[in-house]
């Protein structure tokens, strides 16, 4: 069943070794039917090489397995829980890349330093607080990643800032689509990178200025977005 978002999860899980952002088999992508409240996965410890769009896991948004020969990536309920939480998106990635995770192992949200991470952020990328002994010994460990993530969006609009670094661990990332999570990854990890080489520049450097942002956010995002072509 439901073999095209087996698909859509599948390309989008080759696409991350191909972006340069996988190493081994660190990171995984899901996309959801939202009508029928499952989500496709990547299976747990396969590598990309061997990935075949038939090993595709099918999980309900209680956890069951629907379908699928294979274990789910053991981030599985991170997935679930970002799915749950956040209603508009289609589509979650993980991902250790690089330069993120340099970010979120210092515990350091990412600041905006420019027009490339305003086309995509309406601010900083922000990082969680570290977890708990208890979250993390407590026996759901995956399931209190995703709290802590949603915890950090208490005030927080999930469009408006498409990613989060967790503390001492990595970017997650999501989107409309698994695609869009997919850009978003990229995005985030040219960002950090970026971010990086600005400060070794310039150690002192302010963020962007507010209009700055609000004119490149908002010509992309939102009532007033002008950039590329109307939907189809
Ligand atoms: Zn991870």
């Amino acid at each position: 069943m439901l073999t095209e978002l087996k698909r859509e999860a599948y390309e989008a899980n080759l696409a991350l070794p191909r972006h340069g952002l996988i190493n081994l088999t660190f990171g995984n992508a899901s996309a959801i039917d939202r009508t029928r409240g499952i989500f496709a996965i990547k299976p747990s410890g396969v590598a990309y090489a061997d990935l075949k769009p038939s090993d595709i896991v099918l999980i309900d948004l209680e956890g069951k397995k629907v379908e699928g020969k294979l274990n789910p990536s053991s981030d599985t309920p991170t997935h679930r829980r970002l799915f749950a939480a956040f209603a508009d998106i289609g589509g979650v990635v993980h991902t250790h890349s690089s330069h993120a995770t340099a970010f979120a192992q210092a515990a350091r949200a990412i600041p905006i330093f420019g027009t490339t991470h305003a086309d995509y952020f309406n601010g900083d990328i922000p990082v969680t607080r570290k977890m708990s002994a208890r979250e993390i010994s407590g026996g759901a460990y995956e399931w209190e990643t995703g709290n802590i993530i949603v915890e950090r969006f208490e005030k927080l609009d999930p469009t408006d800032f498409p990613a989060v670094l967790v503390n001492r661990h990595a970017p997650f990332t999501w989107g409309k689509t698994v695609a869009k999570a997919v850009e978003v990854a990229v995005a985030v990890e040219c960002i950090a990178h970026m971010a990086l080489m600005s400060l070794s520049l310039e150690p002192k450097l302010k963020t962007i200025e507010p209009a700055l942002l609000a004119k490149h956010f908002k010509r992309k995002h939102g009532p007033a977005a002008y950039y590329g072509q109307p939907e189809m």
